[in-house]
């Protein structure tokens, strides 16, 4: 079987430093916070062209976390994405504010900024655009309809690490962006980690304090802050693998081209890439009508493939009570019923990426 994607392989690639970098932080007698995650927060922020990182537990609370620090509760409204992972949706009702759907662009699966205008309300506070499947969202005109309308960007990069947006890393487009270290995402730790970065430094200082317990001074507690700290054991990890993270997306970037060479006369919808942006390839997702039957014949293949995602937030049963009925939000529904995720990662192999392909051919 060849598998989706082989997270053992990325430890085996770097074993001797990770398990140094890991031994080092046992050896520290530093558990929380501390060094590594200071180290590993100059270097991502750097890496991402931003001013500031800080690092928290995952990329729920990242999100979480850059709402309240813009003030974002209860009575506000938050525009998303209808299609998204459900994270994006679950920050915003974290806070106590209400998600508001906006529809994607059905080519680049990304929300599309002429529908805007038509979801903003006098509660409106924030847009949260996500960089889907590693791809950037078109931020430019966001950012301009969001300062019009003097509403905050909080960008949700989990799947974007080492994506470019015009010729800029995503990192400070827009006002706070969001990232997961999740093991599978393209900078990966080995358990659970996050981080926000931002150029401004009154919302680094506010995240700092909040993920620590609403403290800067401890036993000082200046606000009713929560408990999501960047383990340093991942801060460790993932300064060793950011290291190698340009290569792999670059190894990413390969399966991809070869993929879209080798598809292009199929009569699948392949990914529809607009030339202002290189995206990070967290996933390689083609749109079919017989989804479900491609995918069992590629297991019969030996090709594993998975779907991102195959119910869209609103018809989630955590949901429900939404008001959004199920045909309500049509391009994110046929989305769901149509996309899959081919194998992707640093380390299939040249003959895997070729059978792939091949297999898909043949059952498409
Ligand atoms: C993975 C992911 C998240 C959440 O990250 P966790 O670290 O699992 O909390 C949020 N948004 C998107 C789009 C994701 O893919």
């Amino acid at each position: 079987m060849i598998p989706f994607l082989d997270l053992a392989a990325t430890y085996n690639e770097l074993k001797p430093q990770l398990d140094e970098a890991v031994m080092q932080v046992l050896g520290s007698g530093q558990y929380i916070l501390g060094n590594e995650v200071a180290l590993f927060e100059q270097e991502w922020a750097s890496y991402c062209g931003a001013q500031f990182a800080v690092g928290v537990a995952n990329g729920l609370d990242a999100i979480i976390l850059a709402l309240r620090a813009l003030d974002v509760g209860p009575g506000d409204e938050v525009i998303v994405p209808s299609n998204t992972y459900i994270a994006t949706w679950l920050a915003v009702s974290a806070v106590g504010a209400k998600p508001v759907p906006v529809e994607p662009d059905p080519f680049t699966h990304n929300i599309d900024s002429s529908l805007l205008e038509a979801a903003v309300t006098k509660a409106t506070k924030a847009i949260i655009p996500v960089h889907l499947y590693g791809q950037p969202a078109d931020m430019e005109p966001i950012l301009q309809f969001a300062r019009a309308a003097g509403l905050a960007v909080i960008e949700d990069a989990a799947q974007a690490h080492g994506a470019t947006y015009r010729d800029r890393k995503i990192g400070a487009h827009g006002d706070i962006v969001c990232w997961s270290f999740y093991p599978g995402k393209n900078l990966g730790a080995m358990g659970d980690g996050g981080a926000i970065t931002t150029d401004r430094a009154d919302l680094a200082d506010n995240i700092r304090m909040l993920r620590n317990y609403g403290s800067k001074v401890k036993y000082i507690n200046e606000v009713k802050g929560h408990n999501s700290r960047l383990d340093p054991i991942q801060a460790a990890i993932l300064r060793v693998k950011l290291g190698v993270l340009d290569e792999w997306t670059d190894r990413r970037r390969q399966v991809a081209a070869y993929y879209s060479e080798a598809l292009a006369e199929t009569s699948l919808i392949l990914p529809h890439i607009p030339n202002w942006c290189a995206p990070a390839w967290h996933l390689y997702v083609i749109r079919t009508r017989d989804r479900i039957g491609l995918q069992e014949r590629l297991k019969a293949s030996g090709v594993d493939s998975l779907i991102h995602y195959p119910v869209p937030p609103h018809k989630q049963l955590a949901y429900a009570d939404a008001g959004l009925a199920p045909g309500s939000l049509p391009i994110a529904e046929e989305l769901a019923d149509q996309v899959l995720s081919l194998p992707m990662g640093p380390h299939l192999s040249h003959g895997d990426m070729c059978t792939v392909a091949e297999m898909v051919k043949l059952h498409a």
